[in-house]
This record gives C-alpha cells, structure tokens and sequence, in this order.
C-alpha cells in the first residue's frame, strides 16, 4: 500500500503547484523543525529599484550614475540590474562602456569605465564618510539595500535599490509557525536590511552577511546542532544549500540551477505552499502508517 499513498500524495501535490522529484521526497519532510529562507527572490520579489542617490562631498551625482551604471550594466545580479536601468533612465543617456569587467559574488563589481577603476558594492570595508555611512545605515534599517560606489578606491556615493516584500510572504510565516516550524532568514544581505525584512514578515532568527558559498555550510551547521532542516531558495547562490539541506524547496520562478538542486519545486513561487508541502507529506505518512 505504501507506493500507491505516496504516489497520491504526489498526485495532490501537482494539484497544489509543488512538484516532488521523487515519492521518497516525502519521507525527509516529517521531521522537519527549522525552514531556512532565502530572502531575494524568496521573501522578496527580488525585482530591485533604483531608489536613493548620495553623493560624496565634491562628487557629482552624475558621475556616480553613469560610473555605477556603466559597471552594473555587464552583471546580471538583480541589484546590478537595478542600478543600470535607473542609472540610464535618470542620466537619460546611453551608459559607457566597460573594460577588464570583474564580479565578486556576493560582493559586488569592478571594472575600467573612461579609464578609472570603479567599484560598486562592498568589495572592500573602507571607511565611509560619517554622512554617507549616516544615509546608509538609514536606509538599511528601512530594509533598503546600499551599496558603495568607490572611483580609484575613493567612495564617491551609495546607492540604494528597493525590493518589495511578497504580499503572500507574512502569511507563509505563519503557516509554517502554525505547523510548529521555526523559520530562519538566510541572506548575503546587510545585517540591518536582513532583520528589518524578518521583522515585516514575523522571522526571529536571521543569518545575515553569508557569502554565496558558505550558504551550505549554515545549512550544515543548523544540522550539526541536531535540526532537521528544509531550505527554500531561488538563486544560483542557493543551490548547494538546498542540495545540503534535509529537504530543499526551489522556487519555481527561480533559476535552473535551484530547480535541480532542490526535492521540491513550488511552481509558482507562492511560499505560502511550502507550509502547505510540508502539511500534505506529513498528512500523506500518516496515511501510510
Ligand atoms: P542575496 O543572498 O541576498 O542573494 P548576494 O549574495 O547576491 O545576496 O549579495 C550579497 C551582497 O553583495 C549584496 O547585498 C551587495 O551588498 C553585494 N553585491 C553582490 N552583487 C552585487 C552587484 N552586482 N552590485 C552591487 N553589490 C553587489
Ligand atoms: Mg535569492
């Protein structure tokens, strides 16, 4: 009987939008404790805006559009693509181009615009001037993310770009508190932007400033502390700790590279259904036994 109460349980779960790879999937769910987020393009949309400009004493807001723009327009990072579609619609001009293009995962990006060296992003912790850190720790605990943009090592301004919360996000929290989850904010993010987005959407515990390849390795140690842990992510970054995991969830409007990594795919990245995959295996077991 045990094949057939499974291959229901996965029937149903197709019915709700969740893909599972494989029957065995459902056994990993139940003693699941803690389900570690992601939170670009998990709990938030992950489609980012252009929103602040501050402006280094003696800079020009110009310079610092076009700079920041010209080095983000080569990267597909959702904050680089922010900046380069406001860069070029505030300056209304085309961006210059990018030579020697480098990206730091998890850091930012550098490279040669009208033969200066620009960076954006926290490549590196230089000290800030006391009223650019002032703006950007204003606009982190707003939950904005800031990033510096520096011209041959000189910070000539931050930036900040604005992702929206999912309108379904809060009410997956609870549902996952109501199956006696303990949801964790896993991010690359700033510490601040991190627990200002937790705090919106009823997550206590945050994991903040993790690079992209140590994402397994907080995955590992929530193991090591003796949880039983589901991850839900989307990114690139997120695959080896969905791989990790004692159960990853990919969301279905992420990248391939989640969707392969993960046991379960929520194909409309509707996180509300993960409360609602971890219910149906559990209640799918039950039947079994
Ligand atoms: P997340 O875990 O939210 O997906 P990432 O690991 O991709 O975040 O990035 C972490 C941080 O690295 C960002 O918040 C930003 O400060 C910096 N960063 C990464 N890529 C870029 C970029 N292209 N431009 C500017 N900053 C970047
Ligand atoms: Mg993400």
């Amino acid at each position: 009987a045990t094949p057939t109460a499974l291959l229901v349980g996965t029937g149903r779960g197709a019915q709700l939008g969740i893909l599972i790879k494989g029957p065995e999937v459902l056994e990993s769910t139940r003693r699941v404790d803690t389900v570690v987020l992601d939170k670009t393009g998990t709990v938030t949309t992950g489609h980012m805006t252009l929103q602040e400009v501050y402006v280094a004493q003696g800079a020009d807001e110009k310079d610092v559009l076009r700079l920041a723009g010209a080095v983000e327009h080569a990267s597909e990072h959702p904050i680089a693509r922010a900046v380069a579609a406001g860069a070029a619609k505030r300056l209304g001009a085309a961006l210059p181009p990018v030579e020697a293009f480098e990206n730091v995962p998890g850091r930012g990006v550098r490279g040669l615009v009208e033969g200066q060296d620009v960076e954006v992003g926290r490549l590196a912790s230089r000290p800030l001037p006391e009223a650019l850190a002032a703006a950007k720790e204003t606009a982190e605990s707003e939950g904005r993310t800031a990033v510096v943009v520096t011209r041959n090592g000189v910070a000539l301004g931050v930036l900040t770009v604005a992702d929206a919360i999912k309108e379904t996000s809060a009410e997956a929290v609870r549902r996952l508190r109501a199956l006696g989850l303990t949801p964790v904010l896993l991010t690359g993010d700033n510490e601040r932007v991190a627990r200002s987005v937790a705090a919106a959407v009823g997550i206590d515990e945050v994991i903040a400033e993790v690079l992209p390849e140590d994402k397994a390795d907080v995955i590992r140690r929530l193991r090591d502390e003796g949880r039983t842990v589901a991850m839900v992510g989307d990114g690139v970054n997120d695959a080896a700790a969905l791989a990790t995991a004692d159960l990853g969830l990919a969301m279905g409007t992420g990248t391939d590279a989640a969707i392969e990594a993960g046991d379960l795919t929520l194909v409309r990245g509707d996180l509300r259904v993960a409360a609602d995959a971890i219910r149906l295996s559990r209640r799918t077991l039950t039947t079994i036994k």
